[in-house]
């Protein structure tokens, strides 16, 4: 099992602290985001795994990995997939948990408007309440929904925003 945590503005919030207020303490907390000090962030992030003489790929699902690959990898990687970039996140050493991308504070909500995906070019509309899913880039529902494309999103274009609860966004 591993494990560590992230986001140390939301415990900056939840301290009371006025990053609004006091924009410097963005910065200042963005900094210690980068060091150690981040396990104290409010987000944690577990990774557990049954170990099994032969374990189902996280990858393709495939039940084909051997134990001996989670020496290397946080999770079963098949030797296929190991091929693949994205299973470079995984990798044990390469375990570091901080947004690919800083916070954005208070952006202003946009709702429902036309895109044009960020993948397959394809138009369509954001949702009212979701936007980008949570993503710096724009990327339809449908391309949303396959495995491999959301994986890669989350890892590496995660966009954490920080909105005051019961602000009205729509
Ligand atoms: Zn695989
Ligand atoms: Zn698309």
């Amino acid at each position: 099992m591993n494990y560590g945590a992230c986001d140390l503005l939301y415990t900056a919030y939840e301290m009371k602290l006025n990053f609004e207020k006091h924009k410097f303490i963005i910065n200042i907390i963005n900094l210690i985001e980068l060091s150690f000090l981040r396990n104290f962030g409010a987000q944690s992030i577990v990774i557990a795994v049954k170990k099994d003489k032969l374990m189902y790929c996280f990858f393709c699902g495939e039940k084909n990995c051997k134990e001996k690959v989670l020496d290397m990898y946080q999770v079963p990687v098949c030797d296929e997939c190991i091929k693949k970039p994205i299973s470079l996140h995984y990798k044990k050493k390469n375990l570091n948990l901080i947004y690919p991308t800083q916070t954005l504070i208070n952006p202003p909500s946009f709702g429902k408007k036309n895109e044009v995906c960020y993948l397959c070019r394809k138009s369509f509309i954001t949702d009212e309440i979701f936007e980008n899913n949570g993503f710096s880039v724009s990327v339809c529902d449908e391309c949303i929904k396959k495995p491999d494309i959301n994986m890669k999103l989350s890892n590496e274009y995660f966009l954490p925003m920080w909105r005051r609860r019961g602000q009205i966004i729509i």
